[in-house]
Parts: C-alpha cells; structure tokens; sequence
C-alpha cells in the first residue's frame, strides 16, 4: 500500500529531546524554541516569530492582535482548512467567503475589492499548496483600504513570492503584517501538531510577547526588563513545550535536504502527467509567473466529480491512497447559513474535482512511476 503521508523523521529528533530534558527546562521559550525562531528570521527574513502549538492558535494571535471585533468583516478563501476562518469567527466576525482563481484554488485577488465594505478588517490568503497568492494586489487593496493581512501560510515553508516590477523574491509569510505556519505530521516539516506566528510589523511586538505568554509580561520579566511579571492582557497558552521545539531544531536542519527531494518528486509526477492533462484528461497544477514551487502538495483536478469518485476508488483497488481536499466552507454544515448566498464556483470545483496524490520524502521515484501508469491505464 502506498500511504497518502508519511512524516518524515530526521533522526537526530530523539537526541535534542534528550537534550533538553537533561537541561531540566522542557516548559516553552527556552533554549530551542529561541534557536527555532532565530532559524527562521534569518533564513526567510521574516519579522519576530513566535512558536506556538498550532497552525490554529498562530491565526488565533493574529486574530487577537488585530482586534477583532462583533460584526468586523474578515475575507478569507472557501477553499481552505476550516481553521483559517476559526479564530475570527469565535470573535464575532463576519465571514465573507471569497472565490478561487479559475485555474488555481488560491483566492482569486481580482475580485476581493467588490467584497470590501466599509467593515471589513482582515484580508486572509492562504497560499494553496505552497503557492504564493498575489501579494502584490492584495497589499494594494490593502493599503488603499486600510486593511490588516493575514498569510495562511500553513503550506507555505520554503516557498517565495516574486515581485513582478523588481523581481524581488520574498519568502510568504514574510509579507502580510501576520503570517502563521503548521508543522502539523502533514505539512513539508513536523512536529505532530505545532505553528509559528510571524508579526511583522514592530508596533505589534510588545502585545503579542504578551497574549503569547498567557496575557503577562513573563517575557520581558526573563528579559530582566521588570522585576516581577503579572496579568496584563488577554491572551492564551500559545506557546509550545521544549520538547516539540526541540523535535522542530531537528526538523529544519533537514529543510533543505528535504526540499530537496519533495520538489524533485513533484517535477517527477509533472512531467509524467502533463501529457494527459495536454490531452485534456484533467489539469495539473498552475505556477503562476510570481510564484516559487515549494512541492507542498501534488494534485489533478478531474473534469467531474464522478470521475473523480472513480479515479480514486480505482487507485485504492492498485494500493494507492489519493485524496481529495477541503469541502467549500461557505456550504459547510456551520456556515451555510450565516453565508450571505453567493455562488463561489471555482471553489466548488475544486472541493468536487481535486484528487492529491501521494508526496512525502520517503516516496521514490518508482513509486510515482507506478502511480503515474495506474493513472495513465485509468484515463486508457
Ligand atoms: C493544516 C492547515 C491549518 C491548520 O494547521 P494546524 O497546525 O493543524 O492548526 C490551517 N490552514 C491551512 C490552510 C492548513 O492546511
């Protein structure tokens, strides 16, 4: 059986946990979790960043630092993890679903304008697949409308947008004023469940040390800033153990290598596949000109959800697990109702009609060839 994910162990996971329990300090913000957070500032140039135990909770920050209130407007994509709309709803906003691109599951940045009321707040695109959404646009709109951006960047490690006037690479999550990332055992590095807030934009550094460390001044306290610390904000217990920060230390020596590998074993099912998808059997992914490949995610997308039905359960009869992805939330059971109505109908193709195939560092080469004749004789 060829298994849809399997996580990827480095090895030298075991060994940091040894080292930071025998440090005697396992709780958060020590030694790795610092370490973790300065390899990512320097790599990707990204603001302050801050671990945390999630995906869901980095957004869930960012929500709070943004300081969402009842009735504020928060556009985000139909097309992504319910958690991208979480935090903001259980604050009181309004969800204003936005619809993908025609040719891509990533929000379509032309039509966010016509959804932007004298309410909205927050504008959430989720890099679909590790593929940067327009940024360019998107700061714009934001700009002129006085808007905050949130990166979904749960795809997003290792991948660049590129500015199409100076050809400026820079690293998704190093743009919106907030980005968050999952190291979920899913996602291209893992710590089994984990995240990381990027805050970048100084002014709300101080608060976010705060609502990080459960609504005190603890940081600043081990700073040696102030001689006691004690309740000033609200805030959560956002930040994870040591022992997951130190499982992470051993993940991102391996980013490269891992990369690596992810990106060649996407290229491998591209160009095996791209002669039926020129015959018109299905699509393959889009890179759009502004855009790096970080190989976060393989997918088709079917002309039809039956044959799609068919596609996978065929791949399961040869060992294969394919999987579809996110069900359209503005249908979903929760919001259908709260939804204001608008048909989104690129997002509703991909719910019905996008099948991901296997990706993860321990696939072969062979193993794709394999799964690439399985989809060749499906389409015979
Ligand atoms: C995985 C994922 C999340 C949630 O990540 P967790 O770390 O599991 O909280 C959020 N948004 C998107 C787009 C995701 O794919």
């Amino acid at each position: 059986m060829i298994n849809f994910n399997n996580p990827h162990f480095t090895g030298k996971e075991i060994q940091y946990i040894k080292k930071a329990i025998k440090s005697g300090k396992i709780s958060g913000n020590g030694k790795f979790t610092q370490q973790c957070q300065n390899f990512f500032e320097q790599k990707y140039h990204f603001g302050k960043s801050y671990l945390t135990a999630s995906c869901t909770d980095a957004l869930e920050m960012a929500a709070i630092l943004c300081n969402i209130e009842p009735e504020d407007e928060v556009i985000i994509p139909s097309f992504t993890f319910v958690s991208t709309a979480l935090p903001f709803v259980r604050m009181g906003a309004k969800i204003i679903f936005a619809d993908s691109q025609a040719d891509h599951p990533n929000i379509d940045a032309r039509k966010i304008e016509t959804l932007i009321t004298k309410k909205t707040k927050v504008i959430v695109p989720v890099h679909y697949a590790g593929i940067a959404c327009d940024m360019g646009k998107i700061m714009n709109l934001a700009l002129k409308h006085n808007l905050m951006v949130i990166e979904d960047a749960a795809h997003g490690i290792d991948a660049y947008y590129i500015s199409p006037c100076s050809q400026e690479k820079k690293a998704i999550g190093s743009i919106g004023h907030f980005s968050a990332f999952s190291f979920h055992e899913t996602k291209n590095i893992v710590t089994g469940e984990g995240g990381m807030l990027v805050v970048n934009e100084d002014r709300f550094l101080q608060r976010a040390e705060i609502i990080w460390e459960k609504g005190t001044n603890r940081t600043e306290f081990i700073r040696g800033e102030v001689d006691k610390y004690g309740w000033v904000d609200v805030g959560s217990s956002f930040l994870p153990s040591e022992i997951t920060a130190a499982f992470l230390f051993a993940q991102i020596e391996m980013l490269d290598e891992i990369q690596k590998k992810r990106v060649a074993l996407w290229q491998n099912y591209y160009n095996l596949l791209e002669p039926l998808s020129a015959k018109g059997c299905f699509s393959i992914p889009v890179i759009p000109y502004f855009s790096t490949n970080n190989a976060h995610i393989f997918y088709i997308v079917c002309n039809s959800p039956e044959e799609r039905i068919k596609l996978i359960d065929t791949l399961k009869s040869k060992g294969i697990t394919a999987s579809f992805h996110y069900q359209s939330l503005h249908k979903s059971k929760y919001y259908y109702e709260k939804h204001d109505g608008r048909e989104l109908p690129n997002c509703d193709r991909f719910s019905e009609c996008l099948v991901r195939l296997p990706l993860y560092y321990d696939l072969s080469g062979e193993k794709i060839k394999y799964i690439c004749r399985e989809i060749n004789n499906f389409f015979k």
